[in-house]
Order: C-alpha cells, then structure tokens, then sequence
C-alpha cells in the first residue's frame, strides 16, 4: 500500500475530518504513487492519520475514506451503504420511494454518487479511487438494497479532471425503462434515468417543492427552470390557480408534460413554454403571485464567481419586478462557489434595483438525504430563500 507523508503543519485540516488531500501538502512518499491505489496517510513525524484513494492524475490527490485502520473492501462500502440507507428509509417514509442513497463526502464516501428510483439506482463515479472499486460497490449495493437494475451515469467535468472517461450503462441487473415512475411526498413523477440531467431528477428539491405546495392556493405561479415541472405539480397539487412551466430543454418539457398529466393537471389553467428564461424574464408582461427561479449552476468554477453573481442578480431583480405585491419568490443557487452570505446579498442588491422591500420567510437547502459533512463544508451547495415582497 502506498504511503504518504504530508508537509508539516499540512496534517491539520485532515485530524479535523477534512477529506481531500492537495499535491502541494504531500512531502513525500513510499510506494508507487504513479497510479490509483489505496494509500496511508502520516503526518510529518511518521503519526498514521487515515485512509483514502489516490490519484496521480488529479490536483487532489487523496479523498480520506477512514480515518481508522479498517481494510477498503466491499465488506468496508457494505457497511457504509447499509447505514445510510437505513437512515432514508426511516426518515423518508411509505411516501418516497426516490431518494440519494450515498452523497459522496456527506455520506464520508467521497466520489460516489448513488440515487435510488423505485427499483433502480444510478451511480456516479466521480474519482478515480472510487471507480477503481465499482465492482465491489456494485455488489455491496446489490446486497444492501436489491434492485431490479443498477444503471451508471459517470460523466462530466469531474470525472475529466480525473482523467477518466465517461462511463454509462447497465452496471447490474435489468436495463431501466425509458420513462421510470417513482412517488415523492404523494405525488408521481416520471424520470428518464438514462438520458435525463444529472441523474434523471433533481432529488435535492424535494422540501422546497412540498413547501411550495403549502404557498400556492388560489396563485398564478410561474416556475422558471422548471426541467421536468417538479415544482408545477406541488404548485396545483397545493391549489395553484395557474402555472406556467418554463425551461429550456424540450425532452425535459415534454416529461413535465406527462408529469402534470400523471398527476390529473394536463386541463389545469397554465402553460408550458420552451426558451430562454433569461429572456423571458426581462421581456415578458405578466405578473405572477408566485415564481420559482432554480436555475443551472451559474459558477461552474471559483473564477466564474463575478458573472455568475451578475446572472444571479439578473435573474431574480427580473423576477422580482413580475411579482404581485405579496408575492413570493423561491430563489436558488446550486453553484458550490457561491456561499449562502453572498447569494443573500446578491438577492438583496436585486430587491433594491427592482424598488420591493422584501421579507425572508426561509432559509431553503438541502434535504436529508443530501447530508453535508460538518468536516467538508464545500459539499454544501444548494442555497435558497423564500422570500415575501410587501410591496
Ligand atoms: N427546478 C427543477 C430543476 C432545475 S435544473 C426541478 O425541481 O426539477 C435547471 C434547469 O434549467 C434545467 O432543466 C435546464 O434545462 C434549464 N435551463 C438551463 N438554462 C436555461 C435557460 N437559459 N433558460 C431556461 N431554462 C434553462
């Protein structure tokens, strides 16, 4: 097993929990650190300090798996798997049956991503480390929480940076359905797990929309960024006079559609509309009593951070300006780069230019099952407000 000596004083942050190892921080090393191996982690004067997978490749060089000196093997991930998932299925209840089962460094598997749809589950492998172990994984998953089928959506930026392929496919069992239903507090969606973004849904939602569902009687509602109308069924299912379903995806429009007709809302008043919802904002003339602004992350990287803010404030000064006076806005960031005091001051700054005074009503994040490690607090990435506009 290869051995790594860190740099003095670079010991710390990993004694407090935290996961990632930089190559800058490593002195030296023992073993052959050209490829993806497990590897041990000593401080300065030779102390153990924990367990993770390295790779050469990658600026972050090492993700801490353990922090005792327990064997990595599927027996390790088994045991991991098995709490967390014991923890959904109390919390989560007969109502869900969609959920994030594993989230990466939230659930102290950094690297792995893994959903469960009804009888499926997606997994994304994002490191290196973690893919060098997707057999065991795919195992241990069999065994913890059989499925008819584990499919796998490894790609995008990350996995680049790994120097790792994309990677997507059947990983066990049956090949999943084009359209896969699955329920969500009470309400049914259809998720296309093969070629939807992401992983198919947006799990991360789901406490926001159903507290949308408790502000909508009686409101025309607009849902900018809508994918596949999540928030618009809440909308009608809390008693929504009208919703206007808006993105800019046409396969995830026409899911939305099937959404709203699976849930008895394909005659509800409302419209469904394909375009640019930047654009659409600045240009439109209706007012709205409710809207829903979820769009894409804006800051992919740090250095994005300026234009994204500058998107962020467009987005929600255009939204506030359509709003009734006593209307409500929920208002998201999922960009990782753009913390929640910042997000805040950017909305403020848009509340000043569109002339509203405006209330928080909630702080909104992430549910349950997207648990952020108090030792990591970079997972932390979806930030919002629902806010009140008095006038
Ligand atoms: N609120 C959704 C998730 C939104 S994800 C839910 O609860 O499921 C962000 C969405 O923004 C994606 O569906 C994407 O297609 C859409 N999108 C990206 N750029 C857009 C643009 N310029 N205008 C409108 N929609 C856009």
């Amino acid at each position: 097993m290869l051995q790594l000596f860190l740099k003095p004083t670079r010991d710390a942050p990993i004694r407090r929990g935290h996961p990632w190892i930089f190559s800058g921080a490593i002195e030296r090393c023992e073993g052959d650190d050209q490829i993806v191996d497990v590897a041990d982690i000593f401080d300065n004067r030779k102390n153990w300090l924990g367990r993770g997978l390295h790779n050469p490749k990658s600026q972050l060089r090492v993700r801490l798996l353990t922090w005792k000196k327990e064997t990595i093997d599927r027996s390790f991930f088994a045991t991991r798997l098995s709490q967390a998932l014991a923890f959904r299925s109390e919390q989560l209840g007969a109502s869900n049956n969609a959920y994030r089962l594993i989230n990466g460094e939230g659930d102290f598997i950094p690297g792995l991503i893994v959903d469960r749809y009804a009888d499926f589950s997606v997994c994304q492998f994002y490191t290196a480390g973690m893919d060098s172990f997707k057999d065991e994984i795919v195992a241990a998953l069999s065994e913890a929480a059989p499925m008819t089928g584990i499919f796998e959506r490894s790609e995008g930026r990350v996995r680049e940076e790994e120097g790792l392929e994309a990677s997507v496919g059947v990983l066990a069992g049956a090949a999943p359905p084009e359209a896969l239903a699955i329920e969500e507090n009470g309400q049914k969606f259809l998720v296309d797990i093969r070629r939807g973004q992401k992983t198919g849904f947006f799990l991360d939602q789901r406490d926001s929309r159903q507290l949308l569902s408790t502000l909508t009687r009686g409101r025309s509602v607009l849902n900018c960024f809508a994918y596949t109308g999540g928030f618009s069924v809440y909308a009608y299912a809390g008693g929504a006079r009208e919703v206007v379903t808006f993105d800019s995806s046409m396969p995830a429009l026409e899911l939305a559609e099937r959404n709203l007709e699976l849930n008895g809302y394909s005659d509800a008043p409302g419209e469904v509309i394909q375009g640019d919802a930047f654009a659409y904002l600045k240009e439109t003339d209706s007012k709205f009593d409710v809207i829903v602004l979820d769009p894409p992350s804006l800051a992919h990287r740090r250095s994005d951070l300026d234009a994204a803010t500058g998107g962020y404030k467009f987005l929600n000064l255009h939204a506030l300006k359509h709003l009734n006076p006593g209307g409500i806005l929920l208002s998201f960031s999922c960009s990782q780069h753009l913390p929640r005091d910042l997000f805040q001051k950017v909305v403020f700054g848009a509340a000043v230019d569109a002339g509203r005074k405006v209330t928080i009503i909630k702080q909104l994040g992430h549910p349950i099952d997207h648990p952020v490690s108090l030792h990591h607090p970079e997972g932390e990435y979806l930030k919002g407000m629902a806010l009140r506009v008095i006038e």
